[in-house]
């Protein structure tokens, strides 16, 4: 037997049935209809599952008739912090440019992308915007729209930063790492952490930058990838 049954065995139930509040998101964020704030599996109980109160049973089921949609009652809360993770892959192909945070790293190969494929710019992007719980940089900045295709990434860059502006915060700090094989970072990593503070506004002592290998193995240890992972924390201005 599990040990942790020993717990299962005695439910300890609440003094008082627990707040039921509303998900509300950022204003700024417009997802489309088809998507919902929870799966609808988890909204409703399993038909053959026993409430677990009576007061949680109609609680459930009044949320249900009277205000079916859930709709957010209230602006959402004004967190003194929120935290962003950000992670971007890209495939390399000889004879393209290979552009790392707004710097062009000599290469025998670069990015396949619609953009300049600069993995570290994008995935700084999605991190910001994750952290606003936003959608990702591809559904707030489609490669559809004529005023994206082919723009350079520090465009997107500027987009997020305006966003998390208008959003009330500022970055607290950023830390970053890129998994390449190929070609070694090292020589390039002060020029890409200074373009990355100008284009965040950021203090260089709060922008960090790792490097590593991927070990040889797979794409990314073997030239055929590049990839990046990227941290953020803002902060409520
Ligand atoms: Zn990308």
């Amino acid at each position: 037997m599990a040990s942790s049954s020993v717990f299962l065995a005695s439910p300890i139930l609440p003094s008082k049935p627990a707040q039921r509040r509303p998900l509300s998101l950022p204003s700024a964020t417009s997802l489309p209809s088809s998507i919902s704030a929870f799966p609808r599996s988890l909204r409703r109980p399993p038909p053959n599952s026993r409430p677990l109160t009576a007061v949680a049973a109609v609680s459930v089921e009044q949320q249900d008739s009277v205000k079916p949609a859930a709709q957010p009652s209230s602006p959402p809360p004004a967190l003194p912090f929120r935290i962003g993770h950000g992670f971007d892959l890209h495939r390399l192909e000889p004879g393209l440019p290979l552009i790392i945070g707004g710097i062009d790293i000599p290469h025998d190969r670069g990015c396949e992308a619609h953009s300049d494929g600069d993995v570290l710019l994008h995935c700084v992007v999605d991190a910001i915007l994750g952290a606003l719980g936003l959608p990702d940089i591809g559904q707030i900045f489609p490669d559809s729209d004529p005023k994206w295709r082919g723009a350079a990434s520090s465009v997107f860059v500027r987009e997020a930063v305006k966003l998390m502006h208008e959003a009330g915060y500022e970055l607290g700090n950023l830390d970053a790492t890129l998994i390449l094989q190929k070609p070694k970072l090292s020589p390039h990593k002060e020029a890409i952490r200074t373009n990355l503070c100008d284009l965040l506004g950021a203090n260089p002592s709060v922008i960090n930058l790792k490097a590593k290998t991927h070990e040889k193995v797979d794409s990314l240890g073997e030239n055929r990838s590049i990839a990046a992972h990227t941290v953020v924390l803002l902060m409520r201005k």
